[in-house]
């Protein structure tokens, strides 16, 4: 599909049950400083426990994984399956998705008509979490919504003997301190996703806290709120809107006056946060600097929030600051966790991994990423992110020397292999 979207599909017997999908990319993050790496990131290396190189964590682990499986099935005389179950590989999840998974859902779209899958399986989740007796199974069933913020300062140039007391830079930097020193308050809402998952917890771990037990029974969200976001941060972005600022871009010769500075923000914004607000918040930091400085604001739509009269030091800087949005992803529909189709695919879960606690528990959850599934929604409401494995196994997606535990490869088969 699109040259390098592949889908596979290998018909049922029964044409009145919809197909499922199992999904994963074949792309990956580019690699930064290769030099700085343990092993070539592009030469895998299997150590007998870690599988190193790029790609081993997100996700050519579900890809392989997904296709040994297909291959083991397959190759079983035997094996008739009834329903259709199809294989759908996208080529650029780590860039939005726009010309694989968005060009697959059509084309799957077109063969099986709106809301024509039962359900779908993407990477991503929480993994599986052991705790006590139990082990909690905590697919996602729901992603934040996603945010890219740029602001660009246009201002004016000169030479660097004779500079004003804040370049551009500066002056951007200036910005990044600001939203910084102000990130969003985390908070659990009750009935999403997490709160669910941690009723659950509550009630299938007695080594639960008791102080998480006592405050989910008092409905104490703020203070529940705090806690858990102080413990990690896998926790804490659940239920806070993360804010990176992850580029700045200015200057181009080391005696000339930047003339163009550029800060890049990116957003993931928390079921009690809205695009909107974190736009307006991002325009709350910058206008008061801007003012200081005596520059115009251009706001997202357009509006200019600043003119570049109120000068209010001695020196004069003559610019225009530009709020712009980039790409971004409106939060996702929740994947129902009370219907037939999700019993059935917990039921799969609790039976592929009996062995490994007394109880398994799937219960959805939220995920701080996004995956290729942002592009399927019109085909099912059941999409279930999820690479099931457990804590510590899969270290570094996105960085260097990511690799994978074997066992978490293990786990991923199983759940394919539906054993
Ligand atoms: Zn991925």
């Amino acid at each position: 599909v699109n040259r390098f979207g592949l889908v596979y599909t290998i018909q049922g017997s029964v044409n009145s049950l919809r197909p499922i999908v199992f999904t994963a990319h074949q792309d990956v993050v580019p690699v930064q400083a290769d030099g700085t790496w343990k092993y070539p990131p592009f030469k895998p290396y299997y150590d007998g426990h870690f599988l190193w190189g790029r790609g081993a964590v997100d996700c050519k682990n579900n890809l392989i994984g997904i296709l040994s499986a297909v291959e083991a099935l397959l190759s079983q005389e035997q094996w008739k399956p009834k329903r259709t179950v199809i294989v759908a590989f996208g080529f650029d999840e780590e860039v939005g998705g726009a010309n694989g998974a968005a060009h697959i859902a059509a084309e799957l779209e077109k063969t099986w008509g709106s809301d024509g899958i039962e359900w779908i399986l993407d990477e991503g989740g929480m993994g599986l979490v052991i705790q006590g007796d139990a082990i909690y199974a905590l697919p996602a069933v729901h992603e934040k919504s996603y945010l890219d913020v740029y602001i660009d300062l246009e201002i004016e140039g000169g030479h660097s003997s004779r500079p004003p007391s804040h370049s551009g830079v500066g002056i951007v930097s200036e910005m990044a301190v600001a939203l910084e020193a102000h990130p969003y308050r985390p908070l659990l809402v009750g009935g999403s996703p997490y709160y669910k998952h941690l009723v659950c917890q509550a009630t299938y771990s007695p080594d639960t806290d008791p102080w998480l037990k006592d405050a989910l029974k008092e409905n104490k969200l703020e203070y529940i709120s705090e806690r858990m976001s102080a413990q990690d941060r896998d926790i804490r972005f659940r239920i806070q809107t993360s804010q990176a600022i992850d580029i700045i871009q200015g200057g181009g010769k080391i005696n000339a006056l930047p003339e163009a500075v550029t800060l890049g923000i990116n957003y993931r914004i928390a079921p009690q946060d809205s695009m909107e607000a974190v736009k307006e918040n991002v325009a709350k930091y910058v206008k008061p600097i801007a003012e200081k400085y005596g520059l115009t604001v251009v706001s997202f739509d357009g509006t200019v929030l600043n003119h570049s009269e109120s000068v209010q030091e001695t020196e004069t800087y003559r610019g225009t600051i530009h709020l712009r949005q980039g790409e971004s992803t409106p939060r996702t529909p929740i994947s129902p966790t009370a219907n037939n189709v999700w019993n059935e695919f917990a039921a799969t879960v609790r039976h592929v991994f009996s062995d490994y606690a007394n109880t398994v528990v799937p219960v959805g959850d939220i995920m701080t990423g996004n995956t290729d599934t942002r592009h399927y929604w019109s085909l099912t409401e059941n999409i279930y992110r999820w690479s099931p494995a457990r804590i510590g196994t899969r270290l570094n997606a996105h960085t260097v020397d990511e690799r994978l535990d074997m066992s978490a490869h293990i786990d991923g088969l199983r759940l394919y292999y539906g054993k």
